[in-house]
């Protein structure tokens, strides 16, 4: 038997957590929430007795950090387009959701502003204010120095990862992705990795992937979303308990999480990945071409040619150019007419981009396909490309043409920086 740590990246791998009994995978989370939850009664305490909190009152507090609620978790260094108060927008409606006695629900918020940043500092502050408001207290913790060591804890140790970045901000949210193979279920904002990972089943999407204009409509309009999902779908899932204290929904969710997630977004996957498609190709070719200086003197010559003529390239049109709406599972032709005054159709690849127009005018489904000569006019340097494009669903389209160049000893078209579009 292969050691399943030896094949991380793979997702059958992760396909046999279903597997293991709901129970077990319950008491393993229901262990690391406890140690997270001594670690949070200590780092509070710390922090409020630095403030001068009597210790009864410090008390108070930490004594009402509960294993049994639904834990929400909120780390985040306090960029601001992290939206880290987005949760307060409404006091009314969260102070609602978090002091309903059958249904607890408590919050750990964890950040860290850049010594510099002025702005993160006073959203730290308004959390700290915010979480020793009568209402707040012992159900929303703050806790200092955001670093790896608390990361991992709260990470493998809460029910929900709460990320709230506004829009399309988010490069990755790599936190979330930390959480989720532990069990945690994402509650996240259609961006950075969660755009790509969320599969409806996996945990739940804040807001939609519209667009907005105005920062106050978009900041109202996802706090909304949280509210309401809130109430109507996480916490419902997590009280929906059995007898053993078990709620099946639930652990279906924690392991949905774990199988979708585990083996995509894992370092493994992205160090085979650069393995595959960029270290060994670029190995082989330098060991195929690259030892030999003619071979590379020819090419640094064809590259010097490449960048002296590429700009007389003319690209005409052969069909109309306009959009076209069709039905799924048509196929079009289209062709072009490509001029090459000074450089060989054997150094260059004519490609069709196309996507599909959606109604605010953002293309999806981008695809790029080659494009084969089907008649030459070697006189006049011209070159006639045509390609079948299948559309395999319906709807309006838009299409365009461009030359690339091409060469066996070129790992990527893209890398020399030369792409020459058809000009309408
Ligand atoms: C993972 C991690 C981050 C990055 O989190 P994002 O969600 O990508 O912003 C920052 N700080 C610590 C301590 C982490 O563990």
């Amino acid at each position: 038997m292969p050691y399943w740590q030896d094949n991380i990246h793979k997702n059958e791998t992760w396909e046999k957590i279903d597997s293991i009994p709901n129970e077990k995978l319950w008491k393993e989370h229901m262990l690391r929430k406890q140690k997270l939850i001594e670690f949070v009664k200590d780092n509070v305490s710390t922090r409020l007795r630095r403030e001068h909190y009597p210790y009864e009152e410090i008390n108070e507090i930490t004594s009402k950090l509960d294993p049994n609620a639904l834990t929400i978790g909120f780390a985040r260094r306090f960029a601001t387009y992290k939206r880290g108060t987005l949760l307060f927008k409404d006091l009314e409606r969260i102070t609602e959701i978090l002091n309903n006695n059958k249904k607890p629900v408590q919050i750990l918020i964890a950040g860290k502003a850049h010594p510099r940043d002025k702005e993160g500092q006073d959203l730290i502050k308004y959390i700290h204010e915010i979480s020793l408001k009568p209402q707040f207290k012992g159900k929303i913790f703050l806790l200092e120095n955001y670093n790896m060591g608390m990361s991992r804890l709260l990470i493998s140790g809460v029910d929900v990862w709460l990320n709230t970045p506004r829009r399309p901000m988010e490069a990755s949210g790599t936190s979330g992705e930390k959480a989720s193979v532990n069990g945690v279920v994402n509650f996240s904002i259609l961006d950075g990795w969660w755009a790509e990972a969320y599969n409806q089943k996996n945990g739940w999407a804040i807001g939609t992937n519209k667009e907005y204009e105005n920062y106050d409509i978009q900041d109202n309009e996802d706090s909304q979303s949280i509210y309401n999902i809130l109430e109507n779908k996480i916490i419902p899932a997590y009280y929906e308990k059995d007898e053993n204290g078990i709620s099946e929904k639930w652990l279906e969710l924690m392991k949905n999480s774990i199988k979708s997630t585990g083996g995509e977004y894992s370092t493994a996957r992205m160090l085979v990945d650069y393995c595959n498609k960029l270290y060994m190709p670029l190995a082989n070719l330098y060991n195929k071409y690259y030892t030999n200086l003619n071979n590379v003197g020819e090419f640094e010559e064809l590259k010097r040619e490449f960048y002296r003529n590429w700009n007389a390239i003319e690209i005409k049109e052969q069909n109309n150019m306009n959009n076209i709406a069709v039905d799924a599972g048509e196929t079009i032709k289209v062709s072009c007419e490509v001029r090459l005054p000074n450089i060989s159709p054997e150094n260059i690849q004519v490609e069709v981009y196309y996507g599909k127009i959606r109604e605010n005018g953002m293309v999806e489904k981008i695809a790029v396909i080659p494009m084969q000569i089907y008649e030459e006019n070697e006189e006049e340097r011209k070159y006639y490309y045509e390609a079948q494009i299948e559309l395999t669903t319906g709807g309006e389209y838009g299409y365009t043409f461009r030359v690339m160049p091409k060469h066996e000893m070129l790992l990527d078209a893209e890398n020399l920086n030369l792409v020459k579009w058809i000009e309408k």
